[in-house]
């Protein structure tokens, strides 16, 4: 198996090179944030509950999302590997990742960081919210606050990471083939 994490801050561009790695890889992609919004479009409990921190920018319980990304992937166990999104934001995901992927007898084996600066992250977000018409792209008070919850509750997993070795930086500003190559070059170095 493989498996990664896209890691950054939102806006960072995960979700367009996630799309480009799990064709390039043959991966399955969890984004959290998009099983979240298919359960809210979906109408479902679990949506219902949701739709209360996302649209505040804040950050979903963490048994919640733990327990989204647990089913996905005992749904999907014959993947060759999985591109998390969005996934694990805070320490205590991390460590459920850690357990679930040792369930399967496997592991993280490479942490791919966009790093963006945040005034490009905020005008992207707006830019996005006048044609995604997701309500968390709307005004900067939100997006701030979704900012404010990545650097206190997410950016130390970098240092989680770091720790085991697995962390790549790499920039993500610019052409999106580009920064895709660079990340390629490190999912090839493995
Ligand atoms: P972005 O990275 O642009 O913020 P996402 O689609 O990944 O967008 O997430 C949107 C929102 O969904 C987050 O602001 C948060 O409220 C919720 N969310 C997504 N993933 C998680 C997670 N792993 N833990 C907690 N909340 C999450």
């Amino acid at each position: 198996m493989l498996n990664l994490i896209l890691f950054g801050p939102p806006g960072a561009g995960k979700g367009t090179q996630s799309e480009k790695l799990i064709g390039a890889y043959g991966l399955k992609h969890i984004s959290t944030g998009d099983l979240l919004r298919a359960e809210r479009k979906a109408g479902t409990e679990l949506g219902l509950q949701a739709d209360a921190y996302i649209s505040k920018g804040d950050l979903v319980p963490d048994e919640v999302v733990v327990g989204m990304v647990r089913n996905y992937m005992k749904d999907h166990s014959e993947a060759s590997g999985f591109i998390f999104d969005g996934f694990p934001r805070t320490t205590p995901q991390a460590q459920a990742l850690d357990a679930l992927l040792a369930e399967f007898d496997t592991q993280i084996h490479l942490v791919l960081g966009l790093e963006v600066a945040e005034d490009e992250l905020v005008k992207r977000l707006l830019l996005r919210g006048q044609s995604s018409g997701r309500v968390d792209d709307q005004d900067e008070d939100t997006i701030r606050n979704r900012f404010r919850e990545y650097q206190n509750k997410t950016l130390p997993l970098q240092d989680y990471y770091q720790q085991k070795g697995a962390y790549r930086g790499v920039p993500g500003m610019g052409e999106i083939e580009v920064i895709f190559e660079a990340l390629c070059a490190h999912v090839d170095a493995l």
